[in-house]
């Protein structure tokens, strides 16, 4: 056997190969030292990471500061705000799934809408264009509906900060 088995050595430090591939690994490790000393090195960082973890303990009183913190936080954000955030978080996480599981048919339907508006944009323009007193009536009203939708986003921003 020429080809040392790098990748797999990692996998049979850790015992997760098959009985056939431990074997050709275990032939080669008898007459190849580079791969034998790769194998003790892996060996011993594991038990390296194994004393680091087995030393970490948690503060025996960290779940009552992490549930009392939550508590406090529930509570100072307890207004009528809060109510209205979940309810738009719940309805982004639904948007989300519906996207994340109707996705091709949501591009569609959005691909349809939007010729749809330009199809509207370009007659409401020529019906426009040709009627000066229309731009007169839909500009104020574009204008209006931007700076609502500003406003109301705003809003939405302001009541979902922390
Ligand atoms: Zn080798």
């Amino acid at each position: 056997m020429n080809e040392h088995p790098t990748e797999s050595l990692s996998a049979y430090v850790d015992q997760e190969l098959e009985a056939e591939e431990r074997r050709r690994i275990e032939a080669h490790l008898l007459h190849c030292a580079s791969c034998a000393s790769l194998v003790d090195e892996l060996i011993d960082m594991r038990s390296e990471i194994a004393g680091f973890y087995s030393q970490l303990t948690a503060p025996p009183d960290l779940e009552f500061k992490v549930l009392s913190a939550l508590d406090g936080r529930l509570a100072k954000s307890a207004g009528t705000s809060t109510g209205l955030t979940a309810v738009s978080l719940v309805a982004l996480a639904a948007l989300i799934v519906l996207i994340v599981m109707y996705g091709a048919t949501f591009f569609k339907l959005f691909s349809i809408a939007l010729q749809f508006s330009l199809t509207a944009a370009y007659v409401l323009s020529n019906v426009a264009s040709s009627i000066p007193a229309v731009w007169g009536a839909v500009l104020p009203l574009c204008a209006a509906i931007f700076v609502l939708s500003g406003l109301s986003l705003r809003r939405i921003l302001r009541s979902t900060a922390p």
